[in-house]
């Protein structure tokens, strides 16, 4: 078995709330170069995130409190494979793949 750990999720769903309470929190938002991130940039942001994590909820888990141990555990939004392709492509855009 060389499948990746579902632990994926995880780290995915960590990386975005950390992103999450970064923004909310005021972080400051000046740049290197001078330039300064907006209130709309920073809730466009927020958007973004929110509506990752929603993608990644609904292509975590498969049925409520079932976990097979033999077979792959399909996404329910998908029917793929855990991970599927959505999550990979959520853990390759916040550098986790
Ligand atoms: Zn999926």
């Amino acid at each position: 078995m060389t499948a990746p750990s579902s632990d994926i999720h995880d780290g995915i769903f960590d990386e975005i709330k950390a992103r999450i309470s970064t923004l909310q929190a005021g972080a400051p938002t000046a740049a290197p170069d001078g330039g300064a991130r907006s209130q709309a940039d920073v809730d466009g942001e927020l958007a973004q995130l929110e509506a990752d994590k929603t993608v990644l909820l609904a292509h975590w888990r498969t049925q409520d409190g079932v976990v097979a141990t033999t077979a792959p555990v399909y996404a329910r939004a998908c029917g793929q494979p855990q991970p599927c392709p959505h999550v990979l492509g959520l853990a390759e855009k916040f550098g986790l793949a």
